[in-house]
């Protein structure tokens, strides 16, 4: 692995073009202070000092095939030299056949692909879909939950990044899923969690009208809010309830899909298959910008007369859907998504467990594949966070000094609230896992001192 040459003068520029013009995602703009990336490779990327990092975030959760793959980039490459733009109306190769890969992988008759350029468009179209489709307005979405930023996504999302934006006029209504470590339910079991929130679900839908519901989103498993495996029973309760009620059931696979669980969807674990499936982030491992919606064939039915009302310019832009082609059979042909699952059973299942139960601030571990979360905590008895919902600033100390301990050791961990998700490449080696599971113990010693 060549790292990129140390050019720290080269770093400060960037950094200083970056603040002067650049207006970052999710950020008080004075506050923050970007690492200057040079380059990247397989696991791994560099700052211009030389650091090298261990991206245990897959960036945002979405570097499933690892950096700079040799095999996207020259098909990429390829077609940039061939047709790097096409208007969506137009058949395009690597368009239907980006299509067709996506579709095999798929369950049921998912089997056609609406592209667009990330997973906040794919939740806005399925959401328009489904209220075309039932012609009813209301959409059901949990409150642990991140759907995205654009104006039906960000209401759709649950968690507090939702607070800032929400108009409360989107039609949207929020419920509780399972979350058996904090159950909202005082359930005593994963199966009674699982129950009761099909209940609450059950409740929530008679008292605002099932005829008003156009549809429920999802994700399979919860990601940015918290990796929350579904429990036994649930998302097939899910499905019966939405199929009694008319209501179009959406699965969220934006992170989850493409081999983060281990299999090619995480809903591949439950036997449960939506309406609607939204996909992005792993399809080519942002590449180049993707997503997309896998519409069942009575939804598509729906708009073989009348015009589907939507679109994009650069849906299925050719170089993102050859990325995608590339990606797809590169995974396939190198057992990208067995390795996940490998990795996951026999290094990071274990070891993230056997970590836990040396330190004090670990209160849960779960997770599956290359999809997992440490849950800190005050006191593993009461198990009050860390810090508090939503912390920041002050509040936020004990998770960014944890954070900066990760870094320190040369791992880039991904932190949200009071939780440290381990979120690697499903590419990722026995002996990274392994290196990465070791800074991540010592990190924690400093999340012990507030515990
Ligand atoms: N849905 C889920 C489940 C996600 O995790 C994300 C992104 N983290 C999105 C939607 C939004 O995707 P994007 O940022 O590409 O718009």
């Amino acid at each position: 692995m060549t790292a990129p040459t140390a050019d720290p003068q080269a770093g400060q520029a960037v950094k200083a073009a970056d603040r002067a013009h650049v207006f970052h995602s999710w950020s008080a703009q004075g506050l923050i202070d970007p690492l200057a990336v040079a380059g990247a490779e397989g696991s791994y990327f560099w700052d211009y000092d030389g650091n090298r990092y261990l991206d245990f975030s897959s960036q945002l959760v979405n570097t499933n095939i690892g950096h700079q793959h040799p095999k996207v980039v020259a098909a990429i490459q390829e077609q940039a030299g061939k047709l790097c733009t096409v208007a969506p109306g137009f058949a395009v190769d690597v368009r239907s056949e980006a299509a067709r890969l996506v579709a095999e992988r798929t369950p049921g008759d998912l089997d056609k692909i609406f592209f667009t350029n990330g997973g906040a468009e794919a939740v806005e179209n399925a959401v328009r879909m489904a209220r075309v489709h039932t012609g009813r307005p209301k959409v059901l979405s949990a409150y642990r939950s991140y759907h995205g930023a654009t104006a039906a996504a960000i209401n759709l999302t649950g968690e507090p990044r939702r607070w800032a934006s929400d108009t409360g006029t989107a039609g949207v209504v929020h419920f509780f899923g399972p979350y058996p470590y904090r159950s909202n339910f005082h359930a005593e079991s994963e199966e009674q969690e699982g129950e009761r929130a099909l209940e609450h679900l059950e409740q929530l839908i008679a008292f605002e009208g099932p005829q008003s519901i156009a549809a429920l989103i999802l994700e399979t498993v919860v990601g940015t809010a918290g990796v929350l495996l579904p429990p036994p029973g649930y998302l097939a309760g899910v499905r019966e309830i939405c199929d009694r009620h008319g209501i179009v059931f959406i699965l969220d696979e934006v992170m989850a899909g493409f081999g983060r669980t281990g299999r090619w969807f995480a809903l591949d674990h439950y036997g449960v298959t939506p309406d609607l499936l939204t996909f992005a982030k792993g399809v080519n491992s942002g590449y180049v910008p993707l997503g997309g919606v896998a519409i069942s064939g009575e939804i598509a039915a729906t708009f073989d007369r009348r015009p589907y009302p939507g679109g994009l310019t650069y849906s299925g832009h050719p170089l993102a859907c050859a990325s995608a082609v590339a990606t797809m059979n590169t995974m396939a042909e190198e057992g990208i998504v067995e390795n996940a699952a490998r990795i996951g059973e026999t290094v990071l299942g274990p070891g993230l467990r056997e970590i836990a139960g040396r330190h004090p601030s670990v209160g849960e571990v779960r997770g599956t594949g290359v999809f997992w979360a440490l849950e800190l905590v005050k006191d593993a008895e009461t198990r009050e966070p860390l810090v508090p919902y939503n912390a920041s600033g002050e509040a936020n100390a004990p998770m960014a000094a944890f954070a900066a301990a990760c870094k320190k050791r040369g791992l880039w961990p991904f932190v949200n609230m009071n939780r440290t998700h381990v979120v690697p490449p499903c590419t990722i080696s026995e002996t990274e896992a392994k290196d990465g599971l070791a800074a991540l113990d010592a990190a924690l010693a400093v999340a012990d001192e507030h515990a």
